[in-house]
């Protein structure tokens, strides 16, 4: 179980699972998880994660990845 947006530690809360995408709103039972490095993060971390479409996520760290390669790991 991931109960903490593992971005910003705030706990689960209603109003932290609809997420923005483009025109539509997704509505998550639980919070987004990246599919590369599965971290967790909630609505309000949203500008961290790329939402591709309603069931794929990436988060900004695994976004920017396939625009250019890491000059290096930095810690999450
Ligand atoms: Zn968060
Ligand atoms: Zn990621």
């Amino acid at each position: 179980m991931h109960s903490t947006c593992q971005s910003c530690r705030r706990p689960v809360a209603e109003s932290l699972l609809n997420y923005r995408k483009g025109k539509g709103v997704v509505h998550n039972e639980g919070f987004l998880q990246c599919d590369i490095c599965e971290r967790y993060a909630c609505a309000e971390c949203l500008e961290v994660y790329e939402i591709f479409s309603g069931y794929d996520f990436l988060c900004h760290v695994c976004a920017q990845g396939f625009k250019q390669p890491p000059t290096g790991t930095r810690g999450h």
